[in-house]
């Protein structure tokens, strides 16, 4: 079967092109399966350390809430055991404003509504009347209390922790309270903006009503956030983690923790792309780092490639045009290293064997003239056709000896013969290894002459024309020949013969003792 297209394509570049598709499909599987575990455990990872965080900053808020409260409960007492000193609430105020919890304003107000002590002074409270009314309530509160965010008297965003003053039956003196506020760079403030890294990760803190309390974008501090599922889970009291699209579209790892004492929650998150960035570029490293292992291999292929291919290389070299003398020794020269190489070389020896057996039977007696030990034309039909079947291309040049009848005639049918021996012997002595000699009658003689084109196949012609003429034959008279030479192109080898039977005719007609050719 022959396909419509030639084969171009090399034994040795299938068997690269196969390796390379494969190690190309294996280092992509490789790749894809190393991300996608690195990209479960960074995932993982990252939102475990979220986790943590987020916990560790509840728990440092809640213990920074009750060291506030308990700073404020421990002031309070003093100021109600001292009965009230006016001197005593303002140190008390001053020392509280300046502990390090960061209290942005500290006031006493007694339950007319009256600020009696304050601090900063700067903010002008001190001795200023407050609406009763509105302040009744909060006055009457029994427990400490941390309010809700409010914006302060100055526009401040704050919120207010207060202790009830209260005397040792439990009768109301008065109400000591501090405010912290969110925008300004507090001890609350300080302890979530430490946390906002670099690497994208950053914190941000909710009260019960979903109201940012800090945030790193400080003009969202104050606003509420809706529909936001890691929020509305840590306001729940619960603590965790949580991959989630926040509120700006942003996939997110969050982790998250609930500040018990005060009702708010505690997010740390870091933006799932900016976690994945690092892996992205440890992808494309792995890859610049694999360059040189690949560019070995691929030198390894070839040249491994080239070892396979090799053996079935040369004996389809050494094939390719057909049967030539001194073939087997060179096929069986080919280092045939594998099983399929070494077959192959065994049935290409055998084979040529068989052709060279079939040579040597050209030799036997059917196929040889008893007169001259050429071969008959029988054996010269086995060896064009064997040339045929080769597509071996060959040269024939016919001869007849000129007027031959008048040597038999004058000097006996004996001595006819040993001319016609002699031009044999002569034949045979010019002929080359792969040349063949016959006899196909009478005194007409055929050398074939195998890859010989026509200029040198006329030269041979005339060479054994000129030996005919000085060979001394006959005691008293030179024997010449005349010759017809054609060249077979493969095409017709009957055509051939016929061609080169033509061109001896014509040397004939051309006066003989001459070498004619017809180019077919
Ligand atoms: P031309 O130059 O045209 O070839 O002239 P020619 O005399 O050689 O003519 P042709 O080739 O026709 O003659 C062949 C003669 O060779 C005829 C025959 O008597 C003779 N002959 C044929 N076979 C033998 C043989 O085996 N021995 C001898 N001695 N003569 C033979
Ligand atoms: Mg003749
Ligand atoms: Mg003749």
């Amino acid at each position: 079967m022959h396909s419509r297209w030639p084969v171009i394509i090399t034994l040795r570049h299938l068997i690269l092109l196969l390796a390379v598709f494969s190690a190309a499909v294996m280092l992509a599987g490789g790749m894809a399966g190393a991300y996608q575990v690195q990209r479960q455990q960074l995932t993982a990872s990252t939102l475990e350390a979220n986790e943590a965080f987020a916990t560790k900053l509840a728990r440092t808020t809640s213990d920074l809430l009750s060291r506030a409260q308990s700073n404020l409960s421990y002031a309070a007492e003093r100021i109600v055991r001292s009965g009230m000193a006016p001197a005593v609430q303002q140190a008390e105020v001053e020392r509280l404003r300046h502990l390090e919890l960061g209290f942005n304003s500290v006031t006493v107000m007694d339950m007319g509504a009256v600020v009696r002590a304050a601090a900063p002074e700067s903010l002008g409270l001190k001795g200023r009347q407050l609406d009763l009314a509105q302040w009744r309530d909060r006055l009457n509160e029994k427990e400490p209390t941390i309010s809700a965010p409010y914006v302060t008297g100055l526009g401040n965003l704050g919120i207010v922790i207060a202790q009830p003053l209260l005397d040792a039956d439990g009768g109301h003196l008065g109400r000591l309270s501090a405010t912290i506020y969110l925008r300004s760079d507090g001890a609350l403030q300080r302890l979530a903006r430490d946390q906002y890294f670099r690497d994208g990760t950053y914190v941000y803190v909710v009260d019960s009503s979903s109201r940012l309390l800090y945030h790193p974008e400080t003009d969202r501090i104050g606003s509420v956030v809706l529909h936001n599922p890691v929020i509305e889970a840590v306001l729940k009291g619960d603590s965790g983690q949580m991959r989630v699209v926040n509120s700006r579209g942003v996939d997110m790892l969050a982790g998250y923790a609930h500040v018990p004492g005060a009702d708010w929650g505690v997010v740390v998150q870091r933006p799932v792309h900016l976690t994945l960035q690092g892996l992205n570029d440890l992808m494309l490293r792995v890859l610049r780092q694999a360059v040189w292992p690949a560019l070995a291999l691929l030198v390894m292929l070839w040249l491994l490639s080239g070892w396979i291919s090799r053996p079935l290389g040369e004996l389809s070299r050494i094939v390719r045009d057909g049967y030539q003398e001194g073939m087997s020794p060179r096929i069986a020269a080919v280092n045939c290293w594998y099983l399929e190489a070494r077959r192959l070389r065994g049935a290409l020896l055998s084979g040529y064997g068989q052709v060279r057996t079939r040579m040597g039977e050209l030799h036997s007696a059917a196929h040889t003239d008893p007169l001259t030990k050429l071969g008959n034309r029988r054996g010269l039909e086995i060896v064009l056709k064997t040339l045929e079947t080769q597509r071996r291309l060959f040269a024939v040049v016919i001869l007849d000896i000129d007027f031959f009848k008048r040597i038999n005639d004058r000097y006996g049918h004996d001595m006819g013969d040993r001319v016609i021996a002699g031009l044999a012997d002569l034949m045979q002595g010019q002929a080359r290894q792969d040349d063949g000699v016959f006899r196909l009658g009478g005194e007409e003689f055929l050398a074939v002459l195998p890859q010989t084109d026509l200029a040198d196949a006329l030269r041979i012609a005339e060479r054994l024309r000129a030996a005919m003429e000085n060979a001394p034959l006959l005691d008293d008279a030179a024997v010449t020949l005349s010759a017809g030479v054609a060249v077979w192109d493969g095409g017709d080898v009957e055509a051939t013969l016929k061609a080169a039977d033509q061109a001896l005719y014509r040397a004939k007609q051309g006066g003989r003792n001459r070498v004619e050719s017809t180019a077919l």
